[in-house]
């Protein structure tokens, strides 16, 4: 391509090079950031406007076939929000769960520019990828979901922990995933084996299998470390929206010993109170733990009013929403790799519950003391939709529209919490671009985004300034991606491919000899035919691992 530009003059936030709000030029040599451009390349004039690398989100939910089922699930919300197609841009539909192509447009629109699936079955991963391949602009991986799986269990129950190990590795590079997820573990058995059953106690028995969720869960945190995922077990904790969950949360970050872990939607996890009765906050205590625990980092799962869906795999969690919302429900599973469960939700201002979440997920961002550690999200769509990251990033840094928004809310549920102290803090725009960015960014080990250093991906944003940052960070000015001019004046003005990344961890294939003889016994599906083809990858990059050792309590 050989295209050079330079954006001129823009104050640039990039918080990996302590760059903070300094006026400097930024250059541009095909889709990297490089340190000088020939005099006559392209100009973007960014005068009085703010440069920050493409947004990066951790946690959302974005493709395969329990995102395609909730898209099915409401088309009353897809018939309100029709996406017509652009000289550049091809139609779609939006909703709370808008359409591929809407999807990546949509993220693109907000300066966003990489997004990872946070929860995909190995046998949904052909459907992820295909619907990754109509997903435009942004680059995107997934975490494939292996903590309730009865092969792994079997390994641990054995004592097999080498056959472990190479197994892990084998599931990653069969499903081309980014890294590991688990969700509620251990539960799965018990939803399945009882009716509507669930694991309380990361001590309990693990049904049939002589393993408790502590075992698996220490088995998959010190796996994926030793094998060098770029990102390290991405765990959605025990007991998810039951009061008094923390000690779970806390059961669960413990027993990391030190090791990386990453904890998804914090928010949803950090409830007191009694079981069955109502949740007040244990929110400043899970602040706290993360604070002092630098192997930690998590993504918070903020609430927003409004309409969401809660869309998980787990499964006895979307069947006790469904009791609470009346509304229709999807409980789903294939091959029993993992459970599913789909709810249609609307969060209400003046509803405890919910008023609560929202004041816990503004209480663990305003009590962070490391924005690079707790990340922004809003598990989308479970707590409302990636599009409301710009009204979020308004009530993190300006406190006098957070004061107004708070007096909105269920007055009760905020006398629970430390909000109603006024909690003055105003996050800064380079803290907005650790969190949104930068952070998220070095958590998944993707050493070229999240910064504009030399030799970093040219994703880029530039923002006009605004005192309004709602506005601010829903319309940016420019748009970059892979140093291709995406968005110009607030109009789109390309389309463009992203990348599906992926890690590749080494592995013995002898594991392939104990992993077929299960697919031949309980798999419809041929033990040949699982893993999935290199064709279904199209652009794609292998993220190299990062092997980091453990923090020394
Ligand atoms: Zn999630």
């Amino acid at each position: 391509m050989g295209s050079a530009l330079r954006i001129t003059n823009g104050r640039v936030y990039d918080p990996a090079n302590g760059v903070d709000g300094r006026v400097q030029d930024v250059c541009i040599q095909d889709a990297k950031v490089v340190a000088e451009v020939p005099a006559d390349a392209r100009k973007i004039d960014a005068t009085g406007m703010v440069v920050m690398p493409g947004g990066v989100d951790i946690h959302c939910h974005i493709a395969g076939p329990k995102v395609n089922l909730a898209r099915k699930l409401q088309p009353e919300d897809k018939r309100l929000d029709v996406v017509p197609s652009t000289p550049y841009t091809r139609s779609g539909s939006g909703g709370i769960i808008p359409s591929t192509f809407a999807t990546g447009y949509r993220y693109a629109a907000m300066g966003y520019t990489t997004a990872m699936e946070a929860a995909v079955t190995p046998i949904g991963a052909r459907h992820v990828l295909e619907e990754f391949h109509d997903t435009p602009i942004i680059d995107k991986g997934f975490y494939v979901l292996l903590g309730n799986n009865v092969f792994l269990y079997r390994l641990l129950k054995e004592g097999r922990r080498e056959e472990f190990r190479e197994a892990v590795a084998w599931w990653v590079n069969a499903t081309k995933a980014y890294t590991v997820k688990l969700v509620n573990p251990g539960s799965d058995e018990l939803w399945k084996g009882r009716r509507n059953a669930n694991i309380s106690d990361l001590n309990e028995n693990i049904d049939q299998f002589d393993l408790t969720p502590l075992d698996v869960i220490r088995a998959f945190i010190e796996t994926v470390n030793d094998l060098g995922l770029p990102h390290p077990a991405h765990i959605h904790c025990n007991n998810l929206g039951h009061s008094g969950n923390a000690t779970t949360t806390l059961d669960t970050m413990r027993a990391a010993e030190g090791r990386r872990v990453h904890i998804a939607h914090v928010q949803f996890h950090s409830y007191g109170g009694e079981p069955g009765k109502n949740p007040t906050s244990r929110g400043p205590e899970i602040a706290d733990y993360i604070n002092s625990h630098p192997n930690i980092t998590a993504d918070v799962g903020q609430v927003m009013f409004g309409k969401a869906t809660a869309m998980t795999a787990d499964a006895p969690l979307a069947h006790l929403l469904k009791g609470v919302s009346g509304n229709k429900w999807v409980n789903a599973d294939t091959e029993n790799e993992s459970g599913c469960g789909i709810v249609p939700f609307t969060y209400q201002e003046k509803v405890y519950v919910h008023a609560l979440q929202w004041a816990i997920g503004l209480e663990l961002f305003l009590l962070s003391k490391d924005p690079w550690r707790i990340l922004l999200s809003t598990d989308h769509p479970n707590g409302g939709s990636f599009t409301m990251y710009p009204k979020l990033i308004r009530l993190l840094m300006d406190r006098e529209f957070r004061n107004d928004e708070i007096r909105k809310v269920n007055q009760r549920a905020i006398r629970k919490t430390c909000l109603g102290d006024d909690l003055d803090r105003e996050y800064t725009l380079s803290e907005v671009a650790i969190i949104s960015r930068a952070g998220p960014a070095r958590a998944l080990g993707l050493k070229d985004k999240g910064h504009l250093g030399v030799g970093a991906d040219a994703d880029i944003t530039i923002y006009q300034d605004d005192p309004d940052k709602e506005k601010m960070f829903s319309t940016p000015r420019y748009v970059l991606k892979d140093g291709k001019l995406i968005i110009a004046d607030h109009e789109f003005r390309a389309d463009h491919d992203g990348r599906v990344l992926h890690a590749t961890p080494a592995y013995d294939p002898d594991i392939e000899k104990a992993i077929r003889p299960f697919f031949e016994d309980y798999y419809s599906i041929r033990f040949d035919n699982y893993a999935v083809s290199d064709r279904y990858l199209h652009n794609h990059q292998v993220i190299p691992g990062q092997v980091i050792p453990a923090v020394q309590p």
